[in-house]
């Protein structure tokens, strides 16, 4: 169920013109491609409304692996978004979704989540970082949360806070929220361009009418299989554009790379037995988020053996700082530890 030519030749021109004169700066200078995300909305590609939700999954899972082609961090970035705006078509708070899903769906505000505490929590790994307290008109939530993706000074997000040991809720947070403070992130390996912040909430009040859900455990159990979705693309394109950049290498050497173990049709059969299998997956309702996540995990494997790949047949040339198979070997490793990790996938399907 490939997205419509048309759109497809949309967002082709729109990697081409927004993101991929930007990808060494988005790598090396922490530069955020907010302009590419704005106009993704802009141009009508994130519509959801009168369609069925495998069509709309299915074009969501094309916008990041073919963003993740030219550029992770900015297909993650999208990643945030679409995990943002899965929480508001999902939520049953009808206010919240007239207000918001409109300016979501067409660029005007971006989103992101600030879950990987949360998914954590519920798989037994941590314990909840933020709580909340009820208050006249909504609740008042404390904590911190070390890093959220994606943030802007207007931006909104979402987070789940808890009421007691037994209830939690799920809330849509501004960032200019009262009692809210940034800090900055971009000392790490690669995704610099991700606009990540950690995230302090000192009595940061939010109102009844930006409650996603006052059962975030139910909540979670409802957007869990769309959230883990999204992101294998992440993988797809990573694996995809390091499969394009060993075929590029054929000739080199007369032919020396032939000898090296791995060689691209496996990567490219496993990649595309993923992507049927995933196919398949999110167009069953229910969604099975366990099928799903061993796909994510398989993926995540996959794409670490791809970009390692991609590095041995491309040689010293890939082992330059600016080179495009370092920038995604830099970007592999954050999939491998985007949560759900490996280590959470690895324990979570073993149970
Ligand atoms: C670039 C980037 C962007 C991210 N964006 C988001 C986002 O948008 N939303 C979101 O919810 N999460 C985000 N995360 C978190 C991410 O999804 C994973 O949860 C995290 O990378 C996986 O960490 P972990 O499970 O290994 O546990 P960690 O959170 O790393 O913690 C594991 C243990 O290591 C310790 N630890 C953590 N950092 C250090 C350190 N620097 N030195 C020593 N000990 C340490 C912790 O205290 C803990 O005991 C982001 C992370 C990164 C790196």
């Amino acid at each position: 169920m490939p997205m419509v030519m048309e759109k497809q030749e949309v967002l082709a021109e729109l990697i081409a013109q927004e993101l991929k004169p930007y990808v060494k700066k988005i790598d090396q200078d922490a530069f955020y491609a907010e302009s590419f995300l704005r106009k993704l909305g802009e141009s009508g590609l994130l519509l959801s409304a009168a369609r069925p939700q495998a069509e709309v999954l299915a074009d969501g899972l094309y916008l990041v692996g073919e963003t993740a082609k030219t550029c992770m961090t900015t297909a993650f970035c999208l990643w945030c978004h679409l995990a943002a705006l899965t929480y508001v078509r999902t939520t049953e708070n009808e206010k919240l979704k007239a207000d918001l899903l409109p300016s979501l769906e067409n660029g005007t505000l971006l989103g992101a989540t600030g879950l990987s505490n949360p998914m954590k929590h519920y798989a037994g790994l941590e314990t909840l970082h933020l709580t909340a307290k009820r208050t006249d008109g909504g609740y008042v939530v404390s904590g911190v949360l070390p890093s959220v993706s994606n943030l802007g000074r207007d931006h909104v997000f979402g987070a789940i806070a808890g009421l007691n040991e037994q209830q939690q809720i799920m809330v849509f947070v501004s960032c200019n929220s009262p009692g809210l403070t940034f800090k900055e992130k971009n000392d790490y390996l690669g995704l610099n361009g991700s606009a990540t912040y950690s995230c302090t909430f000192k009595e940061v009040f939010i109102p009844d009418d930006r409650v996603l859900s006052e059962d975030a455990n139910a909540f979670v159990a409802k957007i869990r299989p769309t959230f883990i979705a999204y992101q294998i693309p992440l993988g797809f394109g990573v694996t995809n554009a390091s499969i394009h950049s060993i075929d590029k290498m054929v000739n080199r050497q007369n032919g020396c790379n032939q000898y090296l173990r791995t060689q691209s049709p496996e990567l490219q059969q496993k990649e595309e037995e993923y992507q049927q299998q995933l196919l398949t997956l999110i167009s069953q309702e229910p969604l099975d988020w366990k099928e799903i996540a061993k796909i994510r995990l398989g993926a995540a494997y996959l794409t670490l053996e791809a970009v390692q790949t991609a590095m041995l047949h491309n040689g010293s040339a890939a082992y330059l700082k600016v080179s495009a198979p370092a920038r995604r070997l830099r970007e592999a490793y954050f999939f491998a530890n985007l949560t759900p990790t490996i280590k959470h996938l690895e324990k979570v399907l073993s149970l």
